[in-house]
């Protein structure tokens, strides 16, 4: 069962297709534990994506039900890919969002990646 206020996996869901080679994406990575590509809506110079290959809708249920090995897998493929991108000298911020309050679009567990110029602080708007 998800541990998430999301429900059930939806095998539908846009990242699921992506993932699925349905409909094209930006890649930037892929590795066993990740697929990484940028967004198509971007609200930085670097925008992008990285999300585990398994189904999970939510952290929570990412942590709680994915192996060990894919869970470090997967931080570590997000801190390579920032790497990568040569946004780790200048700084980036890694966000995910879950469920209703934060506006998650997509059930699918995934962290953006934000860089390529100063990204302000962070604050919570409306
Ligand atoms: P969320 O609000 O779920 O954290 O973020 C979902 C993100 O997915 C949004 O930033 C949105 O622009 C991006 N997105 C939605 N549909 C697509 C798509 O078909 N392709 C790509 N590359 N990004 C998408």
């Amino acid at each position: 069962m998800p541990v998430s206020g999301l429900g059930p996996y939806d095998d539908s869901n846009i990242f699921a297709r992506i993932l699925r080679g349905e409909i094209p994406a930006s890649r930037v990575h892929e590795d066993e534990w990740v697929l990484a590509f940028h967004d198509i809506a971007p609200q930085a110079p670097v925008h992008v994506l990285v999300i585990p290959k398994g189904r999970y809708v939510s952290l929570a249920d990412f942590a709680s039900q994915a192996p060990a090995a894919a869970v470090a897998g997967f931080w570590r493929s997000v801190a390579q890919i920032a790497q990568t991108l040569e946004l780790e000298a200048p700084g980036y911020r890694i966000i995910t969002n879950i469920g209703a309050d934060a506006g998650q679009e997509v059930p699918h567990f995934h962290v953006h990646i934000f860089g390529g110029r100063p990204l302000g602080r962070l604050v919570a708007r409306e």
